[in-house]
């Protein structure tokens, strides 16, 4: 349960109570819990053992996780009310401030501290209120309250003085007014077909009288408005039976159900379109069948609407989404529905953060495009990985795993090669439909012959005419990485920079100014260079917005569409771009790597890649991986239903080693490849890495507490310390960064590795000049 628990004099804080023990700590004297805020238990003890385990391993505090995983409704917040103290009565002893505020309080009969800001017009108060407080002008209130607001829906019910007697007289009362009238007599008639509560949004739209009509009827006292509490998220629709599995779905099923008999996880390779979602359906079906929840992950939730879809026409109201997105109140729903292990609970969707809800029996773990990078949390701590924290957690609750993909990580191959985990492949697409016929377009031989029209080859540019002339639809994808539009000054060559971060401006079309996309800085658009005063600044570099005005000239009746982080805002922002594309509103779609995740479209048949090198040149040990697995997700999304799809991958390099093996489908070449390259470089999945990140405002303060770092882990590591070093971006938000990179090879103990690195970084921290050098650890590092 949640208590509140004072800190210092004024501050509380909500904790989580870990432990009940008696015995009291020796070094401070314990305060009273304020005030117990749960009636029954919020969190149980499964979620307690995988917290442990997350901070065990990944190096965090067992607060950074408790915070993580809590929707932060639940984490109450303190709020200061200041409050006149009607003893005090030396009014001549105050200061002008103090008294400005002291006369505000007999007006008011309390003020919070942002009031007291304003009436004092500055930021700094608290000495203020301090010294009040001294004199014993003020006093303070401490008052703690929920955030969480259950969703009220209105309801209508007739005055019951109005009997079916009364009802004429009633309707006479209101000839004069039509519109009251219709309100009523449409009242009557939802009464009579329903026989269940009214809502007020049902009446008017019955009715087609507005808000404004009903309000008059409620101040009139014939109607009258009453509130029922509700769940944010229902379900209501019906529900088809699954579909009948293909003879190699079928004969998947059983392999992997096989596989579960002696593993714990297993992965299933399969194709783009072989029909994964149909095989995770029938599992999930079965751990229902046994009373068991399921928990199905995602890369992003935003990017799942289809999967969504699709898992609601078989399951209806038993899934439950946890969404980023969502507003607070909903994430509360929806943990409460799943701490009561509730029917609408009982198959949960969520991306990474969703492994922290309190499931209570939960049979099944799918982890969906498992080999996607962003499982894996950043920053803040605690920095896992969900596809290797779901493992943990299933094995809490003595559930199974199913990794799905069609591209696996390099990591979860090797691990099914290696018979760690049950391996079932699935290698033909549904209906039988061919993969996508690849084709590699060499634009360095296009620039050479003139045949580029901007960013689009002569060839590039046929396909797509082709396919709009059998009103197919087409998908282009520029990858983000890279590739952000950059103005440059012409004469003096220099581009305008963050005053921040170490990184140029990217130029937004659509606003007309400068952003930075590390910390969101922004100016206008220049028109002089701030160097040298050149008038010619250039846009370097494409992005989404540049492809889509292209497209715009070369295809001037095609309706064009574009899904990026600038277009896809708000909740429900790729709900609108997918329906459209699905609709067959819009004709080509340029996109991101968003449009790699998981789209089922069946009338397209072309997807283009405009520049696949950014991704090849990327410093990255994984970027060769990445490669490869985005341009077959990618490709993938081609020729879906009927007609084998066409694929056009432009680069300067097509013999790349990686494109030749896209082309192919050469999974097991690039893994073969890849781990020999892993092999001999040092890194995982033979090496584990440990990374650790340094960050001041003060680059001769980091630099001196990353030497230190660095000799005292040398010391230890050897040559299995990389660094310090500098990244490419070594200043974010005026923060200097420094990296140290620890090795473990597979041999070492990785729980000693850890407890040395430990008591390297409490000395570290408790030497005074470094103690304000932010530490950041990240074990597993993507
Ligand atoms: P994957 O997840 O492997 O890329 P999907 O599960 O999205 O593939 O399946 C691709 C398409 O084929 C979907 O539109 C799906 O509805 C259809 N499909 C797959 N299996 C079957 C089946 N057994 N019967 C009917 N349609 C199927
Ligand atoms: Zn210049
Ligand atoms: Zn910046």
């Amino acid at each position: 349960m949640r208590v509140a628990i004072p800190f210092g004099k004024t501050k509380i804080y909500t904790g989580l109570v870990y432990e009940i023990h008696t015995s009291p700590p020796d070094s401070y004297e314990a305060k009273d819990i304020h005030q117990i805020l749960d009636e029954k238990p919020i969190v149980n003890e499964r979620q307690l053992h995988l917290w442990e385990w997350i901070s065990e391993y990944y190096m965090c505090t067992l607060g950074d996780v408790f915070r993580a995983a809590l929707p932060s409704a639940f984490l109450l917040e303190s709020e200061t009310a200041i409050l006149k103290n009607n003893e005090f009565k030396e009014e001549s002893e105050l200061t002008d401030d103090e008294y400005l505020i002291f006369e505000a309080l007999g007006y008011q009969s309390e003020l919070n501290v942002n009031q007291v800001v304003e009436i004092l017009g500055k930021k700094t108060v608290f000495p203020v209120l301090k010294k009040m407080l001294d004199k014993e002008a003020i006093i303070l209130k401490e008052r703690i309250y929920e955030q969480y607001k259950p969703k009220l829906i209105q309801y209508i019910k007739l005055n019951p003085v109005y009997t079916d007697e009364k009802l004429n007289e009633l309707l006479e009362s209101l000839n004069r007014a039509q519109k009251q009238r219709d309100a009523v007599l449409s009242y009557f008639q939802l009464n009579a077909s329903t026989k269940k509560p009214i809502k007020k949004s049902d009446l008017e739209k019955d009715s087609g009288v507005s808000s404004a009509v009903i309000k008059a009827l409620v101040t009139k006292g014939i109607f009258e408005i009453y509130f029922i509490q509700v769940d944010r998220i229902q379900f209501d629709g019906t529900t088809n039976q699954l579909k009948q599995l293909n003879e190699f779905q079928q004969k998947a099923l059983i392999e992997i159900e096989e596989s579960f008999k002696t593993k714990e996880v297993t992965l299933l390779h399969g194709i783009t379109s072989s029909g994964k979602t149909e095989i995770y359906s029938e599992l999930i079906q079965k751990t229902l069948d046994k009373g068991q929840q399921v928990l199905y992950l995602v890369p992003e939730i935003a990017l799942t609407t289809q999967l969504i879809g699709r898992l609601q026409t078989y399951f209806g109201g038993q899934v439950a989404v946890f969404h980023s997105k969502y507003s607070m109140n909903e994430r509360v729903e929806v943990w409460n529905n799943i701490l009561e292990n509730r029917e609408n609970s009982q198959i949960i969707v969520g991306a990474r953060s969703s492994l922290f809800l309190p499931f209570d029996n939960l049979g099944l773990i799918v982890v969906d495009e498992e080999h996607e990078g962003s499982y894996k949390q950043f920053d803040p701590a605690p920095r896992y990985h969900a596809r290797d924290t779901s493992v943990v957690l299933a094995r809490i609750h003595n559930a199974k795993v199913l990794l799905g993909s069609a591209t696996p990580a390099i990591e979860s191959y090797k691990n099914a090669l290696d018979k760690k985990y049950g391996f079932v492949e699935l290698t033909r697409r549904h209906g039988d439909v061919l993969l996508p016929e690849i084709e590699l377009v060499d634009i360095k031989e296009k620039h050479k012959k003139k045949r580029m029209t901007g960013h689009f080859s002569d060839r590039l540019l046929t396909l797509i005419q082709e396919a709009l002339d059998l009103k197919e639809q087409v998908i282009l994808f520029q990858n983000r990485r890279g590739f952000s539009p950059i103005v440059e000054c012409e004469t003096c060559g220099i581009a305008p920079e963050c005053p921040n971060c170490d990184v140029s401006l990217t130029y937004h079309k659509y606003k007309n100014e400068l952003r930075c996309h590390y910390c969101g800085f922004k100016r206008p658009m220049l028109y002089n260079c701030g160097a040298c005063g050149s008038e010619k600044l250039n846009n370097k570099g494409f992005g989404t917005e540049q492809i889509e005005q292209e497209l715009i000239k070369l295809f001037p009746n095609t309706q064009i569409g574009r899904m990026d982080l600038d277009t896809t805002r708000g909740k429900f922002g790729y709900q609108k771009i997918i329906g459209k594309f699905e609709a067959q509103e819009i004709d080509i779609l340029v996109g991101t790597q968003m449009l790699s995740k998981g789209l089922d479209f069946s009338n397209v048949t072309l997807v283009g890649v405009l520049n696949a090198d950014s991704m090849l040149n990327y410093p990255d040990f994984r970027a060769h991986e990445r490669c490869f697995q985005m341009l077959t997700q990618v490709s993938g999304r081609s020729g879906r239903a009927k007609k084998r799809g066409k694929v056009a991958i432009q680069s300067f390099n097509p013999n790349h080693q990686i494109l030749q093996q896209v082309s192919t489908n050469s999974y097991q070449q690039m893994y073969k490849e890849q781990l020999e390259e892993r092999w001999q470089y040092h890194y995982p999945p033979f090496y584990r890495i440990i990374k650790i990140t340094l960050k001041h405002r003060d680059m001769y303060k980091v630099d001196q507490g990353a030497e230190w770092i660095g000799k005292s882990l040398s010391n230890i590591f050897r040559d299995n310390l990389l660094g310090p070093t500098t990244p490419s971006i070594s200043r974010v938000r005026n923060q200097f960064i420094r990296v140290l990179i620890i090795k473990i090879p597979p041999k070492q103990s990785i729980k000693n590795t850890k407890e040395q690195l430990n008591r390297i970084k409490n000395v570290f921290q408790s030497v005074k000049d470094f103690r304000p050098i932010k530490m950041n650890i990240d074990v597993d590092n993507y």
